[in-house]
């Protein structure tokens, strides 16, 4: 039987209910496991909708947030090879998968197709029956083949959010070849948004940001944007008819998808990665007068997550982040409802 220890986390008792510190059980190391001291804990949008309920998953309260886990190894299992004692390491938004069905071999584990699925980093029962807890916390157990390496060259608080946010905008980047002679637009500077711009930048490809207002112009351009226009003035929309090869869209609310297809060129693809609540209503013919698509993308597999964090670390990429105390998250979370973020916290988690 797997013996367990108390670890300090913060969870949220129940949806819509303010998070508190409990305490949660971690297994001891198995074999292939890594014991994780976590240092920080970059807060995505996703904990919000997962901790308010409004995924509909019924839930499995109380559930400790945080997928973008980066810390140092504390111990490992007697069969771990991938990863030693000391090393700087991250763990991002699933914790274990099938193994077995295609898209696990094609290392494409966040796709899992198996019974297990992707297992994810909170809230989800694993192959052992236990829900998993995440990040908001001191220290956690995984399975050593989805532990990341995080390069020396990217501090590890900057490293945190570039284990979901990065992904999830590194994945789609690449996979519709964003590069140099390729126009792309950012919807939305939050924490996946911030990231696509530097991402995008770094690829060599002509990055413009589609935000609500010129708030955050100045920042955006420091990032990497080529070009920056506020969404809620309707001249954006007739100025940058026809422009891009591809949109990503990380609006965390609904928005008006023609709008925006209407922004693709001939051919170009508008990628959803926000994750509203209910759906996003779209008209066929945005997308068939100009054979345009629309596709989605979901972070990234562990081959890529590990591609994504040594090509941040050689261009110097991390996130922008503002450092905030355990007893700050609800407050964080306010802010981030109200855009109010630059443009991503992370919790030290030395406070919890
Ligand atoms: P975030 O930091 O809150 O950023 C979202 C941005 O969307 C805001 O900064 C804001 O940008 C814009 N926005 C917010 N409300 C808006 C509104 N009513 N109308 C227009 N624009 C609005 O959130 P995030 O952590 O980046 O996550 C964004 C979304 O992606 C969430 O839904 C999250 O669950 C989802 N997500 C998906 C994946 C995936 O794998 N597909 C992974 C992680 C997260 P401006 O102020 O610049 O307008
Ligand atoms: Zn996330
Ligand atoms: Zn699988």
């Amino acid at each position: 039987m797997t013996t367990h220890t108390s670890v300090p986390a913060y969870a949220a008792p129940s949806a819509k209910a303010p998070l508190e510190r409990i305490t949660v059980q971690r297994r001891e190391p198995g074999e292939h496991d890594v014991l994780i001291e976590i240092k920080y804990s970059g807060i995505c949008h996703s904990d919000i909708h997962t901790a308010r309920g409004e995924w509909g998953e019924g839930g499995h309260f109380p559930i400790v947030p945080g997928h973008e886990i980066a810390g140092v190894v504390a111990a490992v299992g007697a069969g771990v090879t991938r990863h030693r004692v000391g090393d700087r390491v991250g763990v991002g938004c699933f914790v274990d998968s099938c193994r077995e069905c295609d898209s696990c071999k094609a290392g494409l584990q966040q796709y899992c197709t198996g019974k297990l699925g992707m297992v994810g980093t909170y809230g989800r029962a694993g192959r052992d029956g236990e829900v998993t807890q995440g990040g908001y916390s001191t220290h956690i157990v995984v399975d050593e083949n989805y532990v990341l390496r995080i390069p020396d060259s990217v501090p590890l608080d900057a490293a945190a959010p570039l284990l979901c946010a990065g992904i999830t905008l590194y994945s789609p980047l690449a996979h519709w070849q964003a590069g140099p002679g390729k126009k792309v637009a950012i919807v939305g500077l939050g924490g996946l948004g911030h990231m696509g711009v530097k991402i995008a930048h770094a690829m060599g490809a002509e990055v413009t940001v589609l935000s609500q207002s010129l708030r955050k112009q100045e920042d955006g351009l420091r990032l990497g944007a080529d070009h920056y226009y506020a969404t809620s003035d309707p001249a954006t929309f007739e100025t940058l008819a026809d422009s891009f090869d591809l949109i990503v869209n990380t609006v965390s609310a609904d928005l008006d998808l023609d709008a925006y297809l209407g922004l693709l060129r001939t051919d170009g693809t508008l990628v959803q990665v926000g994750a509203p609540e209910r759906p996003l209503p779209v008209s066929p013919f945005a997308l068939i007068t100009r054979r345009k698509s629309l596709a989605g993308s979901m972070i990234g597999g562990i081959p890529e997550t590990q591609e994504m964090l040594d090509f941040c670390g050689a261009h110097g990429i991390g996130a922008e982040f503002e450092l905030i105390r355990a007893d700050q998250i609800n407050e964080a979370y306010e802010r981030v409802l109200a855009s109010d973020v630059r443009y991503r916290f992370v919790i030290d988690a030395a406070t919890i």
